[in-house]
């Protein structure tokens, strides 16, 4: 609009060089005669005479002028109406388009709001429109999008995620160079600076990262869980059924190591040493992996129960019964570990003793 950008200087040369200028060329009709010669010029119909943009609009039902888009410089024609009192200085063109609309947006809003959905209100309405519609926050979140576009992946290049295509990560590899000077986006200093401001207005100045924020924890836990389910880890069948026993997750990922079982609403992990491991106990660096396995347990605040055995776990009943006497144990006190190894019947806490004790 004419008035909003002179008010703030914008392209106002333009504006007066068209509101001053005897430019206009306009023919002579019937219908326009009489208001050309009011105007004191003299002029028969047919004629061509030139005159201002305000004597133009004052003559002519439409007034088409040409304009230079402000944006790309192109010269394009436009039509304006009698009662019409602004003047496009965009061009038709898309890019042009969605700049102006910025533009007036940011006038309306405030600066650095470019778009409806930098506006707090309308981004709720649009994220709880989609929660109700598809399940996600994005209509890109939804089960059966998210599925779709799997499926053409694995149509076109035999994989569900296109990311993980070793093509896919040398072409983002070399924009990122291009554009930063950095292998990924989130190295780049620009970037970086860019997500801790907006995350510091969304959610207040003591969070900096993503992962602070309590909703998305929540996500990522249950992302793990997802993908602990859904993997081919090796899996032994008495983990398996010790899972059903307990009703547990599978392989659940904390830091690079899969844990056999957790069960997190009591934080309580489970490791099943059975026959998978006879295998890897001939690794020297066995007893070291275990070790370095129960501090990330720890340190991810959970409690452990090893389980031991040599060829068969013991009956449902008796499992059950085991299982529901360590959680009880580690959740009444501070200890941190128990061990109950059925190669010879004990439970070691603090102190060992016969695990018959426990389950008769
Ligand atoms: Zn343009």
């Amino acid at each position: 609009m004419i008035l909003a950008r002179e008010f703030f200087g914008l392209n106002l040369i333009a504006v007066i060089d068209l509101l001053l200028s005897n430019e206009i060329e306009v023919l002579c009709k019937a219908s326009n005669l009489k208001k050309i010669l009011s105007l004191g010029i003299k002029a028969e119909k047919g004629d061509s005479v030139k005159l201002t943009y305000m004597q133009a609009k004052f003559v002519s039902q439409n007034l088409i002028v040409e304009c230079k888009c402000i944006y790309c410089d192109k010269v394009f024609k436009q039509k304006i109406r009698r009662r019409e009192h602004f003047i496009n200085d965009c061009c038709y063109n898309k890019k042009c388009i969605q700049k102006n609309n910025e533009f007036k947006f940011e006038l309306k809003h405030g600066k650095g709001i470019k778009n409806p959905g930098q506006i707090k209100e309308v981004r709720e309405k649009i994220e709880n429109t989609c929660q109700k519609r598809f399940g996600a926050s994005s209509p890109f979140g939804s089960k059966d999008v998210i599925k779709k576009r799997e499926q053409n992946n694995l149509k076109k290049y035999g994989k569900k995620n296109v990311g993980s295509l070793p093509e896919t990560r040398e072409k983002i590899k070399n924009t990122c160079q291009k554009r930063y000077g950095t292998d990924s986006v989130f190295q780049a200093r620009e970037v970086k600076e860019k997500i801790s401001n907006t995350l510091k207005n969304r959610y207040g100045s003591n969070i900096t990262n993503v992962s602070q924020i309590p909703e998305v924890r929540k996500k990522i836990n249950n992302t793990l869980i997802e993908n602990s389910e859904g993997t081919n880890i090796n899996t032994s069948k008495e983990q398996k059924h010790i899972k059903d026993l307990i009703n547990g997750f599978l392989n659940y990922k904390i830091g690079r190591k899969r844990i056999d079982i957790v069960r997190l609403d009591l934080m309580i992990a489970y490791e099943v040493d059975g026959r998978g491991h006879f295998a890897y106990s001939k690794n020297e660096d066995f007893e070291k992996q275990e070790l370095e396995r129960e501090e990330l347990i720890f340190k991810a605040g959970f409690k452990l129960v090893r389980i031991v055995f040599d060829l068969e776990i013991l009956s449902d009943e008796k499992m059950l019964k085991l299982i529901s006497y360590c959680n009880t144990y580690l959740l009444s006190c501070n200890e941190r570990k128990i061990i109950v190894d059925l190669r010879n019947n004990t439970i070691t806490t603090s102190k060992t003793f016969d695990l018959k004790r426990v389950i008769q």
